[in-house]
C-alpha cells in the first residue's frame, strides 16, 4: 500500500529532471505541469501557479551544528517535515561553516565533513518531498586563515586592528569579499543544489557601533563625500550623519548585487533574501533600511524568534502589520520561531515551554506572519520541543485560506520612520522612540482598538482608511511628511502628537518651533530651543498633571469641605477622571505659548520631595505650563497634543491612568470612528481583517501569569467576550465560523453593527464573518 503522498512523491521523483526541483505537492492537480523543463519556479509559472515565495506558507529549519554531519538522521527529519506540514525548509550551506565540499579552499568545512555533502543531501531530500529550499549563509565572519590570506578584506578599527567577534574575523562590506567572493560562493551553491533562494544571517556586516577604517572604506567614503571617515560617533557632525546614510546605501547595493547574482545563477525566481528583524531599532543598528528592503523583496524572512518581557507577545502581531505595511498584504513573511528556550535566558538545547512558543506563533498569525519552526542541532535530547509545532501547524494548514491575502481593518494609524530612530533617537532610541511607541501600542491593545503602523512616507497612500494619525514623539520629520499630515487634518482627520513631535527636520536637528505648531495650538517660546524630551526621557520625578476644569466636589480636607469649589464639565478626552483632579506624571515640562483657540486640559505640577512623607506636598500646585492641549479651531480635524510624555510613561510604568488617557484621546480625535468593540475581562489582542466579502477577527488571549514575565507555562481561559463589529459594505452577516472552538454563536445586526458572543477562549479564536 502506498499513501497518496508517496504516490505523488514517486511520480514527482520520476518526472522531475535529474536535478531535483521544488514541485507543487500542495497543488496535486498541477503536478503534471511540473514535468516541463526549467527551474521549479518557472515551471510553476508556466502552468499559472503562484511562485514558491507566494505559496510556501509553513517553514522549518534545523540549524546544523558542526557535529551534525555524523549524526543527521535525514529519514527521521523527513517524517517531521511531513508531520508539521511544512512547505519550505532552510538548510545551512555555507559562510562561517560549509556543509558541502566547496571548491573554495578558504571556505571552512565542518569538521569531519570531508567530501560528504550534507547540505546537498538535505536539499535533494526536501526537493523530493516537494519543499522549497533556502540555503542558509552566515557570511560576515570567517576563520583566521582567511584573514591571513586576504587581510585587506577585513574591517579594521581606529588602530588598524581587525574587528573580531566570537573568535572569528569580521569581513568588511566594502571589500572584494562582498563584491567578488560571496557572489562566487552563491553561484556555487545555486549551481550545485538549485535552491529556491538564499538567506544570510549576518549579511549586513559590522553594526553602527563600530566604524571601519579599512582602505576600501576610506577610499569609497572620500570618493562619495570628499571627507575622511569620522573618527568617532558624533551625531551633531554632519559628516557622521553622512557616514550613517552611506552605510545604509551600501547595504542596499549588497542586497541588489546578491539578488542579481542569485537570479543570474538560478533563474528569475531564485531570490537572495538576507535576513531581517521585525524590530526597527535592530534594523537601524545594522543599517538595514526596512522600507527600501521591503520595496525590493518578494518575501521577507523574519528573524524574530521569541518575545521579550518589555514588548510582549503582541509585538509579533504588530511586526507582521508593520512589515506588511511596507511589503504589501499579498506577500508572505515567514518568521523563525524558536522551539528551544530562546529569549532570556537562552538555552539552545532545552525546549521552550509549549504555551510560550504557541502564543508567539499565534500572535504572528494574527499579524499575517507565517510559521517557521526552528531547532538548533539535528539531534535533541529534550524531545518535548518536537511536539510544539505539529498541532499548531496542522491548524494553520486547515485554516490557511483565512490567514493570507487579506487587508487589515483599522482606523488608527501610528506613524513611524527609521530616520526618527536614527537621527532623533541617536544612541537612545529605546527611550526616545521605542518607549513612546510601545506606550501607544500597549494602550491600544488594552483598549482593544485596532491600529496599524504607518510609515511617514506612506501617509498620503494610506490616509483614506484612517480617522486619526498618531505621532508618538515622532520628532524627525521631512517637509513632505509634514505636508501630508497637514493635508490629512485639513480634510477632517484627527491627529495626536506627543512630546517633540515635528520638532526636528529629518536629520534630527531641532527647529525653532514644532512644524505642526499651528495644528497643535502650541508653540515653543522664543527663549527655549532645547529638546527637553531628549534630555529628560529617563527621569522620573514627583510631578503631576492637574486636570482642568477642576471638579473638586469631593475633596476632603480643611479647606475643601464638601462643596464644589469649581464648576464645569470635563472635556470628553478626560472621560472617567471625574473623581480626581490630578494624575501622576513623572516627567518634566517647559512653558509653551498656547494659541487662543486651543484648550489646555492639563497643566504641570512641578516636582516636590517624595520623602520623608512630611515633605510630600505640592510647593506649586498651579502653573500655566500645558501638559495636554486640544485644538478644534480652524475647522479641521480634532487635534490633541501631549507635551507630557504619557505614552513613554505608560510604556515604562504601566499605570492604567496613562493608558486610559491615551485611549480617551483616540476615541475623541477619531470621533468614535472605530470599527470594533470587544467586551469582557482579560488581556486580549484583537486584529481585524477584510478578505473579499468576509471579515476575519483574531482574538489572542494574552491573559496569563507570565504575560509580563516570560515564559508562560499555563494558559488561562477567558470568556465570554461580547464582540461588536462594524460591517463594511459587501460583507453579509449571515454566517459566523469560530475556527478554533468550532462553537456556534448567535449574531444580531443593529445599525450596521454585528453583535455576537465568543463563549470562551483558551489561547486564541479566529472568527470568520460572512
Ligand atoms: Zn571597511
Amino acid at each position: 500500500m502506498t499513501t497518496p503522498g508517496e504516490t505523488r512523491r514517486a511520480f514527482l521523483k520520476k518526472s522531475a529532471a535529474a536535478t531535483a526541483v521544488f514541485a507543487v505537492t500542495d497543488f496535486a492537480a498541477l503536478a503534471a505541469g511540473a514535468t516541463k523543463a526549467g527551474s521549479a519556479s518557472t515551471k510553476a509559472d508556466a502552468v499559472g501557479v503562484l511562485p514558491w515565495y507566494r505559496r510556501a506558507l509553513r517553514w522549518g529549519q534545523t540549524n546544523i551544528t558542526e557535529i551534525d554531519p555524523q549524526r543527521y538522521d535525514i529519514a527521521w527529519w523527513r517524517q517531521h517535515w511531513k508531520r508539521t506540514q511544512i512547505q519550505g525548509a532552510i538548510f545551512n550551506a555555507g559562510g562561517i561553516v560549509a556543509y558541502y565540499p566547496s571548491k573554495f579552499p578558504l571556505h571552512y568545512r565542518a569538521s569531519g565533513l570531508g567530501d560528504h555533502d550534507l547540505y546537498g543531501e538535505l536539499a535533494r531530500a526536501a526537493h523530493e518531498d516537494g519543499l522549497a529550499v533556502l540555503a542558509r549563509m552566515d557570511s560576515n565572519r570567517v576563520h583566521e586563515d582567511f584573514y591571513r590570506a586576504h587581510p585587506d578584506w577585513f574591517a579594521l578599527d581606529t588602530g588598524g586592528q581587525p574587528y573580531r567577534s566570537t573568535g572569528l574575523y569580521v569581513t568588511c562590506v566594502n571589500s572584494p569579499y562582498y563584491d567578488e567572493y560571496i557572489p562566487s560562493v552563491l553561484r556555487e551553491i545555486i549551481e550545485r543544489s538549485h535552491p529556491e533562494g538564499i538567506t544570510d544571517n549576518s549579511w549586513a556586516g559590522l553594526d553602527r557601533n563600530s566604524i571601519c577604517f579599512c582602505e576600501n572604506c576610506q577610499r569609497k567614503f572620500h570618493e562619495q563625500t570628499g571627507q575622511p571617515i569620522p573618527r568617532a560617533k558624533n551625531w551633531d557632525d554632519p559628516v557622521y550623519r553622512q557616514w550613517i546614510q552611506w552605510n545604509y546605501a551600501r547595504r542596499l547595493e549588497i542586497w541588489d548585487l546578491f539578488n542579481r547574482t542569485a537570479r543570474d545563477a538560478g533563474g528569475p525566481n531564485c531570490l537572495w533574501l538576507g535576513m531581517n528583524s521585525g524590530t526597527i531599532a535592530e534594523q537601524a543598528l545594522r543599517f538595514r533600511d526596512c522600507k527600501a528592503i521591503c520595496e525590493r523583496s518578494e518575501i521577507v524572512m523574519l528573524d524574530e524568534q521569541a518575545r521579550n518581557d518589555a514588548t510582549g507577545f503582541q509585538h509579533n502581531g504588530e511586526a507582521g502589520k508593520f512589515i506588511h505595511g511596507l511589503l504589501g498584504w499579498d506577500k508572505l513573511i515567514p518568521e523563525s520561531m524558536a522551539m528551544y528556550q530562546a529569549g532570556r535566558p537562552a538555552f539552545r538545547l532545552a525546549s521552550k515551554p509549549e504555551p510560550e512558543a504557541r502564543l508567539w506563533m499565534l500572535e504572528g498569525f494574527a499579524g499575517g506572519i507565517q510559521p517557521w519552526w526552528h531547532h538548533v542541532g539535528a539531534e535533541q535530547e529534550d524531545r518535548r520541543m518536537f511536539q510544539t509545532a505539529e498541532p499548531i501547524m496542522r491548524w494553520h494548514a486547515e485554516n490557511q485560506q483565512y490567514l493570507i491575502n487579506r487587508k487589515p481593518v483599522a482606523t488608527v494609524g501610528l506613524v513611524w520612520s527609521q530616520e526618527n530612530y536614527d537621527f532623533f533617537g541617536r544612541d537612545n532610541p529605546d527611550e526616545l522612540v521605542e518607549l513612546p511607541w510601545r506606550g501607544w501600542t500597549d494602550a491600544l491593545v488594552r483598549a482593544r482598538i485596532p491600529y496599524l503602523p504607518v510609515h511617514a512616507d506612506h501617509i498620503a497612500r494610506d490616509a483614506d482608511q484612517f480617522s486619526v494619525l498618531i505621532l508618538p514623539n515622532l520628532a524627525a520629520m521631512s517637509a513632505a511628511q509634514i505636508e501630508t499630515i497637514r493635508h490629512f487634518v485639513e480634510r477632517g482627520g484627527g491627529l495626536i502628537g506627543t512630546g517633540e513631535a515635528s520638532r526636528c527636520n529629518e536629520l534630527g536637528e531641532p527647529q525653532s518651533d514644532f512644524a505642526l505648531a499651528d495644528l497643535f495650538g502650541a508653540h515653543i517660546p522664543a527663549a527655549s530651543a532645547d529638546l527637553v524630551n531628549r534630555r529628560q526621557a529617563g527621569q522620573t520625578q514627583q510631578t503631576y498633571l492637574r486636570l482642568t476644569p477642576e471638579l473638586r466636589a469631593r475633596v476632603y480636607g480643611p479647606k475643601a469641605g464638601n462643596e464644589p469649589v469649581a464648576s464645569g464639565q470635563r472635556h470628553l478626552a478626560l472621560k472617567d477622571f471625574d473623581e480626581t483632579d490630578i494624575l501622576p506624571f513623572g516627567g518634566s515640562l517647559e512653558p509653551l505659548r498656547v494659541d487662543s483657540g486651543a484648550k489646555v486640559l492639563a497643566t504641570f505640577v512641578p516636582a516636590f520631595p517624595s520623602s520623608p512623607p512630611e515633605e510630600a506636598w505640592m510647593r506649586q500646585p498651579h502653573t500655566d505650563i500645558p501638559g495636554l492641549i486640544v485644538n478644534e479651531a480652524g475647522g479641521h480635524g480634532r487635534v490633541a497634543f501631549l507635551p507630557a510624555d504619557l505614552d513613554r510613561r505608560y510604556g515604562r510604568d504601566n499605570l492604567p491612568d496613562h493608558g486610559n488617557l491615551l485611549a480617551n484621546l483616540v476615541h475623541w480625535t477619531a470621533r468614535e470612528n472605530l470599527p470594533l468593540q470587544v467586551g469582557g475581562a482579560g488581556f486580549v489582542d484583537c486584529h481585524l481583517y477584510q478578505q473579499q466579502n468576509k471579515l476575519v477577527l483574531h482574538l489572542v488571549n494574552l491573559t496569563s501569569a507570565g504575560t509580563w514575565r516570560a515564559p508562560v507555562d499555563e494558559l488561562i481561559r477567558v470568556g465570554p467576550l461580547s464582540v461588536r463589529v462594524q460591517l463594511p459594505a459587501g460583507v453579509r452577516e449571515n454566517h459566523i465560523q469560530l475556527l478554533v472552538s468550532k462553537a456556534s454563536t448567535k449574531a444580531a445586526v443593529k445599525n450596521g453593527w454585528l453583535h455576537f458572543d465568543v463563549p470562551t477562549i483558551l489561547d486564541h479564536e479566529v472568527a470568520v464573518i460572512g
